[in-house]
């Protein structure tokens, strides 16, 4: 087996619109299980308020970030609102290899197309709404989005509920408590996988 699927066995990328819950399962996961970490991106963008170099990103200039991407050390990037983002392949390399710990990816499915086209194997969960009406109306009562926000981020979710060849496993967030018992589920079996 190449290294590269080696590693992919002890990847999870989740994926999710906003207002599906997301980021609150993969952080019930990370209190549960200690054996896994979330992918530390390196961007351009500057650090905000007590964010710290090498803890929520590496911070790196432009010139930095383009020599990078030339030397081919992501595994994916993008450009976000004007500032570039990536997965550097030795941040995956080095969390598996040297510490031991699976890593989590809370990516768009653009950089889950591009992430798993470079980890073959790699498995994709998506967490789902109920219906697009219940997401629509939990979007709608967090009342911290203009109409207009809401509308895109509603197009952005049928966009990416609807790439289903992409998904392994779907966790539809119906109630809060199943669905991390369900995340905790998967990550376990991911677990006996990488035996
Ligand atoms: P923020 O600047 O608010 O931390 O992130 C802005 C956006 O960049 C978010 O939508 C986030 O998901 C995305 N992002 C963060 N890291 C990466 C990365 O490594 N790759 C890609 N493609 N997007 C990222």
């Amino acid at each position: 087996m190449t290294d590269k699927a080696q590693i992919s066995r002890h990847m999870l990328i989740i994926c999710g619109p906003s207002g599906t819950g997301k980021s609150t399962l993969i952080q019930h996961l990370l209190a549960h299980r200690n054996t896994c970490c979330l992918s530390r991106s390196t961007t351009t963008r500057a650090p905000r308020g007590s964010e710290q170099n090498g803890v929520e990103y590496d911070f790196v200039d432009v010139d930095t970030f383009k020599a990078r991407i030339d030397a081919d050390e992501f595994a994916e990037y993008a450009n976000v609102f004007g500032n570039y983002y990536g997965t550097p392949h030795e941040m995956i390399r080095s969390t598996v290899e040297e510490k031991g710990l699976d890593v989590l990816f809370d990516i768009d499915v653009q950089g889950a197309r591009t992430l798993r086209g470079k980890y073959p194997g790699v498995w994709c969960v998506l967490i789902a709404p109920p219906s697009m009406e219940v997401l629509e109306k939990r979007l709608r009562s967090r009342a911290t989005d203009a109409p207009d926000v809401i509308e895109r981020r509603l197009n952005t979710a049928r966009h990416e509920l609807a790439q289903t060849d992409l998904f392994d496993f779907t966790i539809v967030n119906d109630d809060l408590d199943t669905a991390c018992s369900q995340i905790c589920a998967l990550y376990d079996v991911l677990r006996l996988r990488s035996l």
